[in-house]
C-alpha cells in the first residue's frame, strides 16, 4: 500500500476525511455500541418491523422465531457461564 504522498494525492485531516465520508457515504455507516446484534437477531428483528402490517399469525411468528433464539443464547450463555 502506498502513502498519499508516494501517490502524489493530497492528504487530509481525520476530521475532513470523516466529514467527508458522511458526506459522500451515507450509506455506510459504523456499528454503534450495542447495536452489534448477531446475523440471526437482525434477521428476526428486520421479520419483526416487516410484519407490522401482517396479519396475527405471521407477527406472532415473527415474535416466536426471535424468543426462542434469545431463549437458546440465554441457555448458551448461562452454560458457558458468561
Ligand atoms: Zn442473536
Amino acid at each position: 500500500m502506498k502513502s498519499a504522498k508516494e501517490l502524489r494525492e493530497r492528504a487530509i485531516c481525520i476530521s475532513s476525511f470523516k466529514a467527508l465520508w458522511t458526506q459522500l457515504l451515507t450509506h455506510i455507516r459504523s456499528c454503534r455500541p450495542r447495536m452489534d446484534l448477531c446475523w440471526q437477531c437482525q434477521q428476526n428483528n428486520d421479520q419483526l418491523v416487516r410484519s407490522a402490517n401482517l396479519p396475527e399469525k405471521r407477527k406472532t411468528a415473527a415474535i416466536k422465531k426471535q424468543r426462542d433464539h434469545l431463549r437458546l443464547v440465554q441457555n448458551v450463555c448461562l452454560q458457558k457461564d458468561l
